[in-house]
């Protein structure tokens, strides 16, 4: 199995991603860190002192309880590694020698042989790329996959600080032009999406604006959300969220419409 799920468009291009891949590979010998944390499932190696991070490595643990309270995601038994370079050169270097099929990203989560790591290095939004991957690895910890437009959605709305992500990501000014001019993905266009490399800005921006409705709109919405989640937990394979959603909350698209109107 191979599942890519990063980003590839934007101002942040070739940002954030999860990559789980299933062919073995030897593991490569450890460079030169000189500074390692661990917190929560979160074992943090980098290549710069991290005290000036210690707020941001503080915030994984308690970004794992929010995962657990509102979408019943399980505590992670498995260690979560963080490779964190001190500049991009470094970083691309280390990903090029150990994964040459990749291509390049600011950040990104990689699966292989069960190891869980997240690679990003040290620049200004080094506070996003941490949260947004991390989400994809407690995620994938918990469950077999996760669909590629709820992996990047969910990923987009935790990769904020807890008090921005409900009302303060730049998403949102977007979405609400996008409604306006009925231009918003429905759930269903977006389960089509299976490949990366397809995913547009708009398709992560309409990702996110599902995310958060579920999230923060009707408590049915939620309720669907967590079900699904939970039966690909169980290895069930769960009927369509699209559909979920629609028999669960009557006149979809108007809801959505009304719960972004208020915000
Ligand atoms: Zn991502």
């Amino acid at each position: 199995m191979e599942q890519v799920s990063r980003r590839t468009f934007g101002k942040r291009a070739l940002a954030a991603g999860a990559v789980a891949f299933g062919l073995a590979r030897g593991a490569q010998a450890a460079p030169w860190w000189i500074d390692q944390r661990q917190v929560g499932p979160f074992i943090c190696q980098s290549a710069f002192p991290l005290i000036e991070y210690q707020e941001l490595l503080d915030e994984l643990a308690p970004l794992e309880r929010e995962l657990m309270r509102v979408l019943a995601v399980q505590p992670c038994k498995t260690p979560i590694y963080l490779h964190l370079m001190a500049n991009k050169r470094q970083h691309t270097e280390y990903i090029r020698e150990r994964f040459p099929e990749v291509p390049y990203r600011q950040a990104l989560f990689i699966k292989q042989n069960n190891r869980a790591s997240v690679f990003a290095y040290k620049n200004d939004e080094l506070d996003i790329d941490i949260r947004h991957e991390c989400t994809h690895a407690l995620l994938h910890a918990d469950m077999p996959m996760v669909p590629l437009w709820l992996d990047e959605g969910l990923a987009e709305y935790f990769e904020l600080a807890k008090d921005k992500r409900a009302r303060h990501h730049s998403h949102l000014k977007k979405v609400k032009w996008d409604l306006k001019r009925k231009k918003l993905k429905s759930v269903a266009e977006l389960e089509k999406e299976e490949r990366l490399e397809d995913m547009t800005a708009a398709d992560y921006r309409s990702s996110w604006a599902w995310v958060h409705f579920m999230l923060h709109g009707p408590v049915e919405a939620h309720a669907e959300l967590v079900m699904f989640l939970n039966e690909i937990r169980n290895h069930t394979m769960p009927r369509a969220l699209s559909q979920r959603l629609a028999e669960a909350v009557p006149n979809l698209s108007w809801r959505i419409q009304q719960h972004f109107a208020q915000l």
